[in-house]
Protein backbone atom coordinates (compact mmCIF):
# COMPACT_ATOMS: atom_id res chain seq x y z
CA UNK A 1 0.00 0.00 0.00
CA UNK A 2 1.81 3.42 -1.03
CA UNK A 3 -0.33 6.02 -1.36
CA UNK A 4 1.17 7.99 -4.67
CA UNK A 5 0.59 11.64 -3.35
CA UNK A 6 2.05 11.14 0.40
CA UNK A 7 5.12 10.76 -0.91
CA UNK A 8 5.71 14.21 -1.64
CA UNK A 9 8.22 16.36 -0.14
CA UNK A 10 7.01 17.34 3.80
CA UNK A 11 6.53 20.74 3.85
CA UNK A 12 8.47 22.31 6.97
CA UNK A 13 6.47 24.10 9.53
CA UNK A 14 6.85 25.59 12.98
CA UNK A 15 6.25 24.07 15.90
CA UNK A 16 4.24 25.65 18.78
CA UNK A 17 3.29 24.08 21.79
CA UNK A 18 0.77 25.16 24.39
CA UNK A 19 0.96 24.39 28.48
CA UNK A 20 -2.12 22.98 30.29
CA UNK A 21 -5.49 23.33 29.14
CA UNK A 22 -6.38 24.80 25.35
CA UNK A 23 -9.53 26.63 24.02
CA UNK A 24 -10.07 23.92 21.25
CA UNK A 25 -8.74 20.45 20.81
CA UNK A 26 -9.48 18.95 17.56
CA UNK A 27 -9.45 15.43 16.38
CA UNK A 28 -8.48 14.49 13.14
CA UNK A 29 -5.32 16.33 11.26
CA UNK A 30 -6.95 16.17 7.78
CA UNK A 31 -8.47 19.09 5.68
CA UNK A 32 -11.72 19.46 7.76
CA UNK A 33 -9.49 19.63 11.28
CA UNK A 34 -6.60 21.75 9.92
CA UNK A 35 -9.07 24.32 7.89
CA UNK A 36 -10.86 23.98 11.36
CA UNK A 37 -7.57 24.54 13.66
CA UNK A 38 -6.57 27.15 11.32
CA UNK A 39 -9.56 29.64 11.24
CA UNK A 40 -9.77 28.66 15.71
CA UNK A 41 -6.14 30.22 15.75
CA UNK A 42 -7.10 33.27 13.44
CA UNK A 43 -10.12 33.86 16.09
CA UNK A 44 -7.83 34.14 18.48
CA UNK A 45 -8.26 30.41 20.24
CA UNK A 46 -5.44 28.15 21.58
CA UNK A 47 -5.90 25.39 19.55
CA UNK A 48 -4.47 21.78 19.76
CA UNK A 49 -4.57 18.83 17.05
CA UNK A 50 -4.36 15.75 18.10
CA UNK A 51 -3.96 12.81 15.48
CA UNK A 52 -3.26 8.71 15.51
CA UNK A 53 -1.46 9.62 12.32
CA UNK A 54 0.42 12.39 10.50
CA UNK A 55 -1.29 15.30 8.84
CA UNK A 56 -3.02 13.95 6.10
CA UNK A 57 -2.52 10.19 6.07
CA UNK A 58 -5.93 9.55 6.42
CA UNK A 59 -8.45 10.45 3.57
CA UNK A 60 -7.08 13.77 2.87
CA UNK A 61 -4.28 12.17 1.25
CA UNK A 62 -5.43 9.10 0.04
CA UNK A 63 -8.00 10.43 -2.59
CA UNK A 64 -9.05 11.28 -5.73
CA UNK A 65 -7.35 14.80 -5.97
CA UNK A 66 -10.70 15.96 -7.25
CA UNK A 67 -12.03 19.35 -6.19
CA UNK A 68 -15.27 19.59 -6.76
CA UNK A 69 -17.76 22.21 -6.16
CA UNK A 70 -21.33 21.16 -4.78
CA UNK A 71 -22.84 18.62 -2.41
CA UNK A 72 -22.50 14.65 -2.70
CA UNK A 73 -25.38 14.72 -4.74
CA UNK A 74 -26.32 15.69 -8.20
CA UNK A 75 -27.96 18.76 -8.01
CA UNK A 76 -31.52 18.33 -9.28
CA UNK A 77 -31.70 15.65 -6.55
CA UNK A 78 -30.13 18.62 -4.26
CA UNK A 79 -32.52 20.64 -5.45
CA UNK A 80 -35.79 18.19 -5.28
CA UNK A 81 -34.74 16.94 -1.74
CA UNK A 82 -34.25 20.42 0.02
CA UNK A 83 -35.60 23.07 -2.25
CA UNK A 84 -33.62 25.27 -5.28
CA UNK A 85 -32.66 27.93 -2.85
CA UNK A 86 -30.83 25.45 -0.57
CA UNK A 87 -29.24 23.64 -3.53
CA UNK A 88 -28.20 26.94 -4.95
CA UNK A 89 -26.77 28.67 -1.75
CA UNK A 90 -24.68 25.22 -1.14
CA UNK A 91 -23.46 25.26 -4.67
CA UNK A 92 -22.09 29.05 -4.67
CA UNK A 93 -21.07 28.54 -0.88
CA UNK A 94 -18.91 25.78 -2.23
CA UNK A 95 -17.74 27.66 -5.39
CA UNK A 96 -16.30 30.06 -2.89
CA UNK A 97 -14.24 27.85 -0.75
CA UNK A 98 -12.70 26.51 -3.71
CA UNK A 99 -11.82 30.33 -4.73
CA UNK A 100 -10.20 30.23 -1.27
CA UNK A 101 -8.58 27.58 -1.45
CA UNK A 102 -6.87 28.43 -4.65
CA UNK A 103 -5.40 31.70 -2.90
CA UNK A 104 -4.38 29.32 -0.42
CA UNK A 105 -2.97 26.24 -2.41
CA UNK A 106 -0.02 27.45 -4.51
CA UNK A 107 0.97 24.69 -6.68
CA UNK A 108 -1.02 21.55 -4.51
CA UNK A 109 -4.17 22.88 -6.93
CA UNK A 110 -4.61 22.99 -11.05
CA UNK A 111 -8.07 24.73 -11.60
CA UNK A 112 -8.31 22.96 -15.02
CA UNK A 113 -12.22 21.85 -14.69
CA UNK A 114 -13.76 18.69 -14.52
CA UNK A 115 -15.95 16.47 -16.46
CA UNK A 116 -18.74 14.60 -15.71
CA UNK A 117 -19.58 12.01 -18.12
CA UNK A 118 -22.09 9.68 -18.82
CA UNK A 119 -21.76 6.40 -19.23
CA UNK A 120 -24.82 5.14 -21.25
CA UNK A 121 -27.60 6.61 -22.63
CA UNK A 122 -29.98 6.42 -19.28
CA UNK A 123 -26.94 8.10 -17.38
CA UNK A 124 -26.92 11.13 -20.01
CA UNK A 125 -30.50 11.69 -19.14
CA UNK A 126 -29.98 12.02 -15.49
CA UNK A 127 -27.35 14.25 -15.86
CA UNK A 128 -28.97 16.00 -18.86
CA UNK A 129 -32.01 16.87 -16.22
CA UNK A 130 -28.88 17.80 -13.74
CA UNK A 131 -27.43 20.10 -16.71
CA UNK A 132 -30.72 21.95 -17.16
CA UNK A 133 -31.18 22.46 -13.48
CA UNK A 134 -27.60 24.31 -13.17
CA UNK A 135 -28.81 26.41 -16.09
CA UNK A 136 -32.27 27.35 -14.54
CA UNK A 137 -30.30 28.54 -11.66
CA UNK A 138 -27.76 30.27 -12.99
CA UNK A 139 -24.94 28.39 -12.08
CA UNK A 140 -22.00 28.41 -14.48
CA UNK A 141 -21.68 24.60 -17.05
CA UNK A 142 -20.91 23.29 -20.28
CA UNK A 143 -22.78 20.76 -22.09
CA UNK A 144 -20.43 18.76 -24.16
CA UNK A 145 -21.15 15.91 -27.26
CA UNK A 146 -18.52 16.39 -29.34
CA UNK A 147 -15.58 14.04 -27.07
CA UNK A 148 -12.43 13.80 -27.62
CA UNK A 149 -11.38 10.59 -29.94
CA UNK A 150 -10.60 8.48 -27.08
CA UNK A 151 -13.54 9.17 -25.09
CA UNK A 152 -15.87 9.02 -27.63
CA UNK A 153 -17.59 5.68 -28.25
CA UNK A 154 -17.36 4.63 -24.75
CA UNK A 155 -19.51 7.87 -23.16
CA UNK A 156 -22.30 9.44 -24.23
CA UNK A 157 -21.83 13.20 -23.67
CA UNK A 158 -21.20 15.07 -20.15
CA UNK A 159 -20.67 18.54 -18.14
CA UNK A 160 -17.67 20.12 -17.92
CA UNK A 161 -17.79 22.34 -14.37
CA UNK A 162 -14.88 24.99 -15.65
CA UNK A 163 -14.11 25.86 -11.75
CA UNK A 164 -13.58 23.13 -10.10
CA UNK A 165 -9.84 21.95 -9.65
CA UNK A 166 -7.36 18.87 -9.56
CA UNK A 167 -4.93 19.03 -6.10
CA UNK A 168 -1.96 17.56 -4.54
CA UNK A 169 -4.26 17.02 -1.16
CA UNK A 170 -1.32 15.89 0.47
CA UNK A 171 0.68 18.79 -0.50
CA UNK A 172 -2.34 20.99 0.02
CA UNK A 173 -3.41 20.09 3.43
CA UNK A 174 0.46 20.06 4.65
CA UNK A 175 0.82 23.53 3.29
CA UNK A 176 -2.36 24.17 5.09
CA UNK A 177 -0.88 22.77 8.49
CA UNK A 178 2.21 24.62 8.12
CA UNK A 179 -0.06 27.92 7.66
CA UNK A 180 -1.61 26.73 10.73
CA UNK A 181 1.23 26.07 12.93
CA UNK A 182 2.42 30.01 11.94
CA UNK A 183 -0.61 30.74 13.41
CA UNK A 184 -0.02 29.26 16.69
CA UNK A 185 -1.81 25.70 16.01
CA UNK A 186 -0.03 22.84 18.09
CA UNK A 187 -0.23 19.89 16.16
CA UNK A 188 0.60 16.62 17.59
CA UNK A 189 1.07 13.71 15.62
CA UNK A 190 0.74 10.08 16.53
CA UNK A 191 -1.18 10.85 19.20
CA UNK A 192 -4.40 8.09 19.10
CA UNK A 193 -7.50 9.63 21.19
CA UNK A 194 -8.93 7.03 22.86
CA UNK A 195 -11.61 8.73 24.55
CA UNK A 196 -12.58 12.72 24.19
CA UNK A 197 -13.18 12.97 27.63
CA UNK A 198 -9.49 12.93 28.63
CA UNK A 199 -8.77 15.81 26.28
CA UNK A 200 -7.17 18.86 28.54
CA UNK A 201 -9.73 21.78 26.52
CA UNK A 202 -12.70 23.22 27.17
CA UNK A 203 -14.63 22.48 23.74
CA UNK A 204 -13.70 19.62 21.55
CA UNK A 205 -14.03 19.21 17.66
CA UNK A 206 -13.48 15.76 16.37
CA UNK A 207 -12.85 15.81 12.62
CA UNK A 208 -11.96 12.14 11.65
CA UNK A 209 -14.68 11.53 8.57
CA UNK A 210 -14.76 7.96 8.02
CA UNK A 211 -11.93 7.45 10.69
CA UNK A 212 -12.61 6.79 14.19
CA UNK A 213 -15.32 5.50 13.70
CA UNK A 214 -17.34 4.88 17.36
CA UNK A 215 -15.37 7.96 19.02
CA UNK A 216 -18.32 9.79 19.38
CA UNK A 217 -20.64 6.89 20.27
CA UNK A 218 -24.36 9.23 19.48
CA UNK A 219 -22.94 9.39 16.09
CA UNK A 220 -21.90 5.58 15.25
CA UNK A 221 -25.05 4.97 13.18
CA UNK A 222 -24.81 8.15 11.46
CA UNK A 223 -21.56 8.54 9.64
CA UNK A 224 -20.62 4.74 7.97
CA UNK A 225 -17.29 4.27 7.55
CA UNK A 226 -17.03 3.32 3.45
CA UNK A 227 -13.79 1.92 1.50
CA UNK A 228 -12.03 3.44 -1.43
CA UNK A 229 -9.79 2.00 -3.93
CA UNK A 230 -7.08 3.35 -5.91
CA UNK A 231 -4.21 2.67 -8.24
CA UNK A 232 -1.82 4.92 -10.35
CA UNK A 233 -0.29 3.96 -13.35
CA UNK A 234 3.72 4.98 -14.91
CA UNK A 235 4.01 7.71 -16.61
CA UNK A 236 2.07 7.65 -20.19
CA UNK A 237 4.63 8.84 -23.07
CA UNK A 238 1.49 11.57 -23.71
CA UNK A 239 -1.82 13.89 -22.03
CA UNK A 240 -5.13 12.04 -22.33
CA UNK A 241 -7.36 13.47 -19.96
CA UNK A 242 -6.59 17.03 -18.96
CA UNK A 243 -8.44 17.31 -16.34
CA UNK A 244 -10.12 15.27 -13.57
CA UNK A 245 -13.23 13.07 -15.22
CA UNK A 246 -15.60 10.80 -13.78
CA UNK A 247 -18.92 8.78 -14.92
CA UNK A 248 -21.25 6.33 -13.23
CA UNK A 249 -22.66 8.60 -10.50
CA UNK A 250 -18.72 8.71 -9.35
CA UNK A 251 -18.14 5.36 -8.82
CA UNK A 252 -15.27 5.95 -11.38
CA UNK A 253 -13.25 8.63 -10.98
CA UNK A 254 -9.46 9.27 -12.65
CA UNK A 255 -7.14 12.17 -13.93
CA UNK A 256 -4.00 12.16 -15.66
CA UNK A 257 -1.45 13.82 -13.05
CA UNK A 258 1.38 16.40 -14.04
CA UNK A 259 4.16 13.59 -14.51
CA UNK A 260 1.55 11.63 -17.29
CA UNK A 261 0.71 9.08 -14.47
CA UNK A 262 -2.91 7.81 -14.44
CA UNK A 263 -4.93 7.74 -11.56
CA UNK A 264 -8.47 6.04 -11.28
CA UNK A 265 -10.33 4.94 -8.32
CA UNK A 266 -13.52 3.79 -7.73
CA UNK A 267 -15.27 0.83 -8.72
CA UNK A 268 -16.78 0.13 -4.97
CA UNK A 269 -19.97 -0.98 -6.74
CA UNK A 270 -18.65 -4.41 -7.45
CA UNK A 271 -18.61 -5.63 -3.88
CA UNK A 272 -20.65 -2.21 -2.13
CA UNK A 273 -21.44 -4.62 0.94
CA UNK A 274 -18.20 -5.21 1.72
CA UNK A 275 -16.58 -1.73 1.10
CA UNK A 276 -18.78 -0.94 4.44
CA UNK A 277 -15.79 -1.07 6.48
CA UNK A 278 -12.90 1.11 7.82
CA UNK A 279 -10.67 -1.91 7.33
CA UNK A 280 -7.93 0.20 5.26
CA UNK A 281 -7.17 -2.57 2.88
CA UNK A 282 -7.26 -3.41 -0.70
CA UNK A 283 -9.03 -6.33 -2.40
CA UNK A 284 -8.11 -8.13 -5.71
CA UNK A 285 -12.02 -7.82 -7.17
CA UNK A 286 -12.04 -4.21 -7.09
CA UNK A 287 -7.83 -3.92 -7.48
CA UNK A 288 -8.60 -5.83 -11.15
CA UNK A 289 -11.75 -4.31 -11.71
CA UNK A 290 -9.70 -1.03 -11.49
CA UNK A 291 -6.62 -2.61 -13.46
CA UNK A 292 -8.74 -3.94 -16.41
CA UNK A 293 -10.78 -0.50 -16.70
CA UNK A 294 -7.51 2.02 -16.88
CA UNK A 295 -6.00 0.08 -19.64
CA UNK A 296 -9.46 0.31 -21.93
CA UNK A 297 -9.00 4.31 -20.51
CA UNK A 298 -5.39 4.37 -21.68
CA UNK A 299 -5.49 1.86 -24.47
CA UNK A 300 -2.49 -0.20 -23.52
CA UNK A 301 -1.51 -2.50 -20.64
CA UNK A 302 -1.38 -0.71 -17.39
CA UNK A 303 1.72 -0.74 -15.82
CA UNK A 304 0.67 -0.09 -12.07
CA UNK A 305 3.30 2.00 -9.72
CA UNK A 306 1.13 3.00 -6.33
CA UNK A 307 -2.09 0.96 -5.34
CA UNK A 308 -4.41 2.11 -1.74
CA UNK A 309 -7.41 2.06 -0.15
CA UNK A 310 -8.72 4.62 2.06
CA UNK A 311 -11.79 5.47 4.30
CA UNK A 312 -14.23 7.94 3.99
CA UNK A 313 -17.63 8.63 5.55
CA UNK A 314 -21.20 8.79 3.90
CA UNK A 315 -24.56 9.28 5.40
CA UNK A 316 -27.50 8.43 4.80
CA UNK A 317 -28.92 11.72 3.15
CA UNK A 318 -25.06 12.57 1.43
CA UNK A 319 -24.61 15.39 3.28
CA UNK A 320 -22.51 16.24 5.86
CA UNK A 321 -22.86 16.68 9.80
CA UNK A 322 -21.47 20.14 10.91
CA UNK A 323 -21.99 21.18 14.65
CA UNK A 324 -22.81 20.67 18.14
CA UNK A 325 -23.26 17.18 18.94
CA UNK A 326 -26.70 16.97 20.36
CA UNK A 327 -27.14 16.71 24.16
CA UNK A 328 -23.23 17.64 24.37
CA UNK A 329 -22.56 21.11 25.36
CA UNK A 330 -18.70 21.53 24.48
CA UNK A 331 -18.83 18.36 21.91
CA UNK A 332 -18.62 19.72 18.36
CA UNK A 333 -18.23 17.65 14.66
CA UNK A 334 -17.68 18.22 10.89
CA UNK A 335 -17.57 15.18 8.88
CA UNK A 336 -19.32 12.59 6.64
CA UNK A 337 -18.64 14.28 3.51
CA UNK A 338 -19.85 10.81 1.12
CA UNK A 339 -16.86 10.79 -0.78
CA UNK A 340 -16.63 14.24 -1.77
CA UNK A 341 -15.14 15.97 1.18
CA UNK A 342 -11.95 17.57 -1.03
CA UNK A 343 -14.19 21.55 -0.95
CA UNK A 344 -16.72 20.36 1.88
CA UNK A 345 -14.17 19.62 4.41
CA UNK A 346 -12.10 22.36 3.72
CA UNK A 347 -15.70 24.46 4.05
CA UNK A 348 -16.91 22.79 6.80
CA UNK A 349 -13.44 22.73 9.08
CA UNK A 350 -14.13 26.72 8.56
CA UNK A 351 -17.65 26.26 8.83
CA UNK A 352 -17.55 24.71 12.57
CA UNK A 353 -14.95 26.78 13.76
CA UNK A 354 -17.26 30.03 13.29
CA UNK A 355 -19.61 28.38 15.10
CA UNK A 356 -17.29 27.26 17.79
CA UNK A 357 -16.35 31.21 17.41
CA UNK A 358 -20.05 32.26 18.33
CA UNK A 359 -20.92 33.61 14.93
CA UNK A 360 -24.45 33.62 13.87
CA UNK A 361 -26.67 30.69 12.27
CA UNK A 362 -25.84 29.95 8.54
CA UNK A 363 -27.90 28.42 6.23
CA UNK A 364 -25.31 25.40 5.84
CA UNK A 365 -24.80 25.15 9.69
CA UNK A 366 -28.94 24.70 9.35
CA UNK A 367 -28.18 22.07 6.63
CA UNK A 368 -25.84 20.39 8.18
CA UNK A 369 -26.98 20.03 12.03
CA UNK A 370 -26.35 16.75 13.04
CA UNK A 371 -29.21 16.57 15.00
CA UNK A 372 -31.46 15.57 12.22
CA UNK A 373 -29.86 12.14 12.85
CA UNK A 374 -30.53 11.86 16.30
C1 LIG B 1 -10.10 6.53 -1.89
C2 LIG B 1 -10.77 7.84 -1.63
C3 LIG B 1 -10.97 8.71 -2.69
C4 LIG B 1 -11.60 9.93 -2.47
N1 LIG B 1 -11.65 10.83 -3.49
C5 LIG B 1 -12.13 12.07 -3.26
C6 LIG B 1 -12.07 13.06 -4.26
O1 LIG B 1 -11.48 12.85 -5.33
N2 LIG B 1 -12.62 14.27 -4.00
C7 LIG B 1 -13.22 14.55 -2.81
O2 LIG B 1 -13.73 15.65 -2.63
N3 LIG B 1 -13.23 13.64 -1.81
C8 LIG B 1 -12.69 12.42 -2.00
N4 LIG B 1 -12.67 11.51 -0.99
C9 LIG B 1 -13.18 11.92 0.32
C10 LIG B 1 -12.20 12.83 1.04
O3 LIG B 1 -10.89 12.33 0.92
C11 LIG B 1 -12.56 12.93 2.52
O4 LIG B 1 -13.94 13.19 2.67
C12 LIG B 1 -11.79 14.04 3.22
O5 LIG B 1 -10.41 13.87 3.00
C13 LIG B 1 -12.10 14.01 4.70
O6 LIG B 1 -11.19 14.84 5.36
P1 LIG B 1 -11.19 14.86 6.93
O7 LIG B 1 -10.14 15.79 7.37
O8 LIG B 1 -12.56 15.11 7.43
O9 LIG B 1 -10.85 13.36 7.34
P2 LIG B 1 -9.48 12.55 7.13
O10 LIG B 1 -8.60 13.17 6.14
O11 LIG B 1 -9.86 11.12 6.94
O12 LIG B 1 -8.76 12.74 8.51
C14 LIG B 1 -9.24 12.15 9.68
C15 LIG B 1 -8.04 11.99 10.61
O13 LIG B 1 -8.52 11.59 11.89
C16 LIG B 1 -7.53 10.78 12.47
N5 LIG B 1 -8.16 10.01 13.53
C17 LIG B 1 -9.24 9.19 13.45
N6 LIG B 1 -9.54 8.67 14.66
C18 LIG B 1 -8.64 9.19 15.53
C19 LIG B 1 -8.43 9.02 16.93
N7 LIG B 1 -9.21 8.25 17.67
N8 LIG B 1 -7.41 9.69 17.50
C20 LIG B 1 -6.59 10.49 16.76
N9 LIG B 1 -6.74 10.67 15.43
C21 LIG B 1 -7.75 10.02 14.82
C22 LIG B 1 -7.06 9.92 11.31
O14 LIG B 1 -5.75 9.41 11.57
C23 LIG B 1 -7.08 10.90 10.16
O15 LIG B 1 -5.82 11.49 9.92
C24 LIG B 1 -12.07 10.28 -1.17
C25 LIG B 1 -11.85 9.39 -0.11
C26 LIG B 1 -11.22 8.19 -0.33
C27 LIG B 1 -10.98 7.26 0.83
Amino acid sequence: MNPYWLEDEPIPRVEPRHAGTVDVAVVGAGITGIAAALRLAEGGKRVRVHDGRAVSEGASGRNGGFALRGGASRYDVARETYGAERARDLWHWTERALDRMADLAGDAMRRNGSFRLAADAEERDEIRVEFDAFRADGIEAEWVDDLPGHLAGRFEGGIVHPHDAALQPARWVRRLAALAADAGVEIREHDHVDDVATLDADQVLVATDGYGHGLVPELADTIWPTRGQVIVSEPLDRVLYDKPHYARQGFDYWQQLPDRRVLLGGFRDVSILDELTDVEEMTPAIQDSLESFLGELIGETPHISHRWAGIFGLTQDMLPLVGRVPGRESLWVAGGYSGHGNVLGFACGELVADAILGDTPSPQLELFDPARFV
